[in-house]
């Protein structure tokens, strides 16, 4: 999944544990395996692999920046919306921790390859377990993705509304 999917999930999660944001957080974070094990589509990344790969490494090549500019502008659209459709002043530090518990996942799998021990190993091993083997392709994949997050979005609204 894009991260700012991600992020509105654990958002909308976060939303129900208010004041709680450790919680939410933990919540997020798990949030993020459940919905990688829907077939889903991802943007390709030119120079970074999300597992052990050879092409990884600390340089910074212009198409690593490329790479970088894509997932930071996925990152902070994703915490953007996330804070516009979930965030209260009451809720607002655990929205945050949820939408970013809900997309640390994917740069832990970054940081893993450079740095391949414990614990991240196991994490990796289990997010590749989980993570769908389908993947979808580009028309439907975005637009399944954004239903999805307007589905979310929706149902977390209307539950704040009756409660
Ligand atoms: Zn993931």
């Amino acid at each position: 999944m894009i991260l700012s999917t991600h992020a509105i999930l654990g958002a909308a999660v976060a939303s129900a544990l208010p004041s709680h944001p450790v919680v939410a957080f933990v919540a997020g974070f798990a949030s993020h395996f459940a919905i990688d094990a829907i077939p889903h589509w991802d943007y390709p990344l030119k120079s970074i692999s999300l597992g052990l790969a050879a092409r990884n490494d600390g340089r910074l090549t212009a198409d690593r920046l490329r790479d970088f500019a894509v997932i930071g502008f996925d990152a902070l659209a994703g915490l953007f919306l996330a804070i516009a459709i979930f965030g209260t002043e009451a809720n607002w530090v655990a929205v945050v921790a949820g939408a970013v518990g809900g997309m640390l996942p994917d740069p832990l799998q970054f940081v893993h390859t450079l740095s391949p021990g414990e614990p991240l190993a196991t994490l990796q091993r289990f997010h590749s377990w989980i993570h769908s083997k389908r993947k979808l392709t580009w028309p439907l994949g975005v637009s399944s993705q954004i239903a999805f997050a307007s589905a979310v979005a929706g149902t977390a609204i209307v539950l704040q509304m009756a409660s």
